[in-house]
């Protein structure tokens, strides 16, 4: 669908919207020129109001309440994912992704603010410390769009301020007093909507720290916005290696040729580039799109690695599925993809309960002698074990916590209660 003038007064009632000269200049060009390779352009012209996205899809009329919606949880489109959609409805993926719902203003109370407890666990500001090798920095609010289904809905696009030098300072101090962290995962809002100066300042600041082993970066720019994966930005990260990427596809429309190109300029700068996908209703909750998406991610290098079930945040319940549905999707999944482009399902448990790998029950029985397996047709197999203690000739293993070790007893825990035992 190509953007219309407003001349033709198409909403016959509705009052007509006042346009910016931002609207003007979108409306002046085609659907491939808002795929304009410029990311600070991208940036400026952002759409951030619904009388906005009206006037360039006249034909749709958003609801008083989804207004009341975008006040409460922000909107913004960057005109390159605009241009991916046929039409900002409900029944386009990537318009339910990005253009508020009236649903959001639903609070099922089994949901949350910050279902993962980062704030109470951020003993300093901007820094989430829940596993014990890894800490998340949120070096920002700021992202290219505000995706629907965010899990940190309650502050990007609020809380939008980059970290200043005294925070960087004060991660660094954490980092360097607690070795135990190995991995830092720099997120936001979005990390790569810092210019390249900023970035580099927290990539040096972390790489001071001696016992900081990987860096990853969380960011769906090469989604949202990927001409700012520029060469420069590649060079730049390329000096703070190891380097990953971690990034968050969600349907086989985001991959255009300029997704493409920004993944494969990560990959040639040697970045891993691994995809987070959310699993989400009338979206992706379909197994033939799901492995549209999933062959295609591996026909460009990027590594399928988690499927996350949607967390318990306030103002998505009309985007949330069964976890049997993600189930179901991993079944089928299984028979038609080779391994390595299958993701791991995850459920990231609420009040910080770490993540829980979810499969289909493929074992349907176990005995010391035999363990009775069915495979992804249905048949049925019986798998000798050996006659030998598994334990025999093994070295003692290291005490990691977890329950394999709280049921040897070598890390009491609270996990069995005491009433059960
Ligand atoms: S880009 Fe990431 S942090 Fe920003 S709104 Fe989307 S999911 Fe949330």
């Amino acid at each position: 669908m190509k953007p219309q003038n407003l001349d033709m007064e198409p909403n016959q009632g509705q009052p007509r919207p006042t346009l910016s000269s931002k609207v003007q200049r979108l409306q002046a060009l085609s659907r491939e020129e808002w795929q304009r390779d410029d990311w600070r352009w991208q940036m400026s012209h952002r759409l951030t109001s619904l009388d906005d996205l009206q006037s360039l899809w006249p034909e749709w009329t958003p609801t008083e309440k989804q207004k009341e919606v975008a006040q409460r949880y922000p909107f913004a489109l960057t005109p390159y994912y605009m241009s991916l959609m046929e039409h900002p409805g409900p029944t386009d993926p990537i318009g339910r992704m990005a253009v508020p719902q009236a649903e959001e203003m639903n609070d099922n109370p089994a949901l949350f603010r910050d279902p993962l407890t980062e704030e109470p666990n951020s003993p300093v500001p901007g820094l989430i410390h829940r596993y014990p090798d890894r800490v998340v920095l949120l070096l920002n609010g700021l992202c290219p769009v505000y995706c629907r289904h965010c899990t940190r809905k309650r502050l990007v696009g609020i809380e939008v301020a980059a970290a200043n030098r005294k925070q960087i300072e004060g991660w660094v101090d954490y980092l360097k007093n607690t070795p135990s962290v190995k991995d830092v995962i720099l997120s936001g809002g979005d990390p790569l909507t810092l210019s390249d100066d900023r970035l580099e300042e927290v990539l040096a600041a972390v790489r001071s720290v001696p016992s900081v082993e990987i860096i990853r970066i969380g960011t769906r720019i090469p989604v949202l916005m990927p001409m700012r994966v520029t060469p420069e930005l590649c060079q730049m990260l390329a000096k703070y290696h190891p380097v990953w990427v971690v990034t968050h596809f969600n349907h086989p429309n985001e991959l255009s040729p300029l997704a493409e190109l920004a993944c494969l300029r990560l990959l040639e700068a040697g970045c891993p580039v691994n995809n987070q996908a959310v699993l989400l209703r009338g979206v992706n909750d379909h197994p033939d799109i799901m492995e549209d998406m999933l062959r295609h991610l591996m026909r460009i290098r990027v590594r399928p690695y988690y499927l996350h079930q949607c967390d318990l945040i306030q103002g998505i319940e009309h985007l949330r599925t069964p976890i049997s549905r993600g189930i179901e999707i991993m079944e089928a999944l299984r028979g038609r993809l080779g391994g390595l482009a299958i993701p791991q399902y995850v459920v990231d448990l609420p009040q910080g309960g770490g993540k829980v790998p979810i499969l289909p029950n493929y074992i349907l029985s176990m005995s010391p002698t035999k363990t009775i397996l069915r495979n992804f047709e249905g048949r049925i197999v019986a798998y000798p074990e050996p006659a030998f203690h598994p334990d025999e000739n093994h070295p003692p293993r290291r005490e990691r916590g977890g329950l394999a070790d709280q049921l040897s007893g070598h890390h009491p825990g609270p996990i069995i209660p005491k009433s059960s035992k």
